[in-house]
C-alpha cells in the first residue's frame, strides 16, 4: 500500500468490504476495519486498549494530520507501538466537504436510540463506529479514549477538556496529570448526561473519556503543528508506553457548571455579543442574560461563560455559566 491512511480514507467515503491488512511490522499488525478506522494489533497484548479518535467534526483538520503522521511512523517503524490501539477519523465524507458534518452532528448521535433516525451519512457513521468500538473494546483492560477536536469560536483559554459526567466514579487524578502535561489549560467537569462520542466510551465501557478543544479550526496544510506538540508528545508516548503517569497538576484550571442559561422565549438575549471568546470572565453584578422569565447577573469575578449560542430554540439552553471547581481532599 504505498499511499498514508488519511488519503485511502478520503478516497474511501464510504467502504462496505471485508476489513483488511494494512501493513504487517514487527511487533504486530494495522488492520483496517472501515475507512476511517484502523486498528494496530500488537503481539503481545498489554492491559490497555487505548482509542484515539478525531474528525468526528470534518473540518476539524488539525487532530487528523496528528492522528495520521502517528498511523504512518507505526507504519514505517519510526514509532513502537505496544498498545492494543484503535484509530477513528470520524467523518470522511464531511472532511472532504470542509464541513463540520453532513446532515447533522456527529458528536450529537452517540449514548442515544438511533433507530429512530433516517440513516443519512452521518448516522451510519455514528453506527459504524459504535460498533467498531465494541468489538473493540475487551473486559478486564483499562480503556482510554480521547477524542480530538479544534474550535471554530476564539477562546480565553485555548485548549480544554471535557469530563464527561461520571456520578459514580472518582475524579480520575492521573488523567488530570496526563492533561496537564498535553498543555490542556482547563477541564469542564459535565453535570448531565450528552450524546457525544466521549460520553458514550465513559459511560458504555467506563473508559477514561475525554473531549480535548486542541485550538482553532484549520484547512489541512495550515494548522501550527508546533502549537499540538505537547499533546503530540503525551499522545505517542503513551502508545510507546514511555509517557509516565502523574496525579499532581499546578496549572490545570479545573470548572464545575453553575447555571444552565435557559432561552424562555424570543425575547432572549445576551448583554454580550457573538464575538465574545469562550471562558470569558463576567464582574459580579454583570448582567447575563435576560427575556421575560428571566434576568441573570454574574455573582462574584470567577463566572465564566462557555459555548454561548443565543439562535438556540425557545425551550433550549443559550449557554453554560462556569465556576471554580475545588477537588474533594
Ligand atoms: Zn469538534
Amino acid at each position: 500500500m504505498e499511499t498514508d491512511f488519511l488519503s485511502w480514507t478520503r478516497n474511501n467515503e464510504t467502504y462496505n468490504e471485508q476489513p483488511f491488512i494494512w501493513k504487517e511490522i514487527h511487533n504486530g499488525v494495522l488492520k483496517v476495519l472501515g475507512t476511517g478506522l484502523i486498528e494496530f494489533i500488537p503481539r503481545t497484548l498489554t492491559s490497555t486498549q487505548v482509542v484515539y479518535s478525531c474528525g468526528i467534526h470534518g473540518n476539524e483538520t488539525g487532530p487528523i494530520e496528528i492522528i495520521n503522521d502517528i498511523i504512518s511512523d507505526i507504519t514505517s517503524g519510526d514509532l513502537n507501538c505496544i498498545q492494543h490501539t484503535l484509530f477513528i477519523i470520524g467523518n470522511p465524507k464531511a472532511m472532504n466537504l470542509e464541513k463540520r458534518f453532513c446532515t447533522e452532528n456527529l458528536n450529537r448521535l452517540f449514548a442515544r436510540d438511533l433507530s429512530v433516525k433516517d440513516d443519512n451519512y452521518d448516522v451510519l457513521r455514528a453506527k459504524e463506529i459504535i460498533k467498531v468500538m465494541d468489538n473493540f473494546f475487551k473486559e478486564d483492560t483499562t480503556k482510554i479514549h480521547y477524542d480530538l477536536h479544534t474550535a471554530i469560536k476564539p477562546s480565553e483559554l485555548q485548549k480544554f477538556a471535557i469530563y464527561p459526567f461520571t456520578p459514580d466514579r472518582a475524579i480520575d487524578r492521573e488523567q488530570l496529570g496526563f492533561l496537564e502535561d498535553s498543555g490542556i489549560d482547563a477541564v469542564v467537569f459535565s453535570n448531565s448526561e450528552a450524546t457525544t462520542f466521549s460520553y458514550h466510551s465513559s459511560i458504555k465501557y467506563g473508559a477514561s473519556s475525554f473531549t480535548l478543544e486542541l485550538g482553532k479550526v484549520q484547512k489541512f496544510g495550515e494548522n501550527d503543528r508546533a502549537s499540538f506538540k505537547e499533546i503530540e508528545g503525551t499522545l505517542r508516548g503513551i502508545l510507546e508506553g514511555t509517557y509516565k503517569k502523574n496525579d499532581s497538576i499546578s496549572k490545570l484550571m479545573l470548572f464545575e457548571i453553575n447555571i444552565e442559561v435557559i432561552k424562555h422565549d424570543d425575547t432572549f438575549e445576551f448583554s454580550f455579543d457573538n464575538t465574545l471568546p469562550n471562558f470569558s470572565k463576567f464582574k459580579d453584578g454583570q448582567l447575563i442574560s435576560k427575556d421575560r422569565t428571566d434576568e441573570i447577573y454574574a455573582n462574584g469575578n470567577e463566572q465564566r461563560v462557555i459555548f454561548p449560542n443565543p439562535n438556540v430554540k425557545v425551550g433550549e439552553r443559550a449557554a453554560l455559566i462556569i465556576r471554580p471547581k475545588r477537588l474533594p481532599m
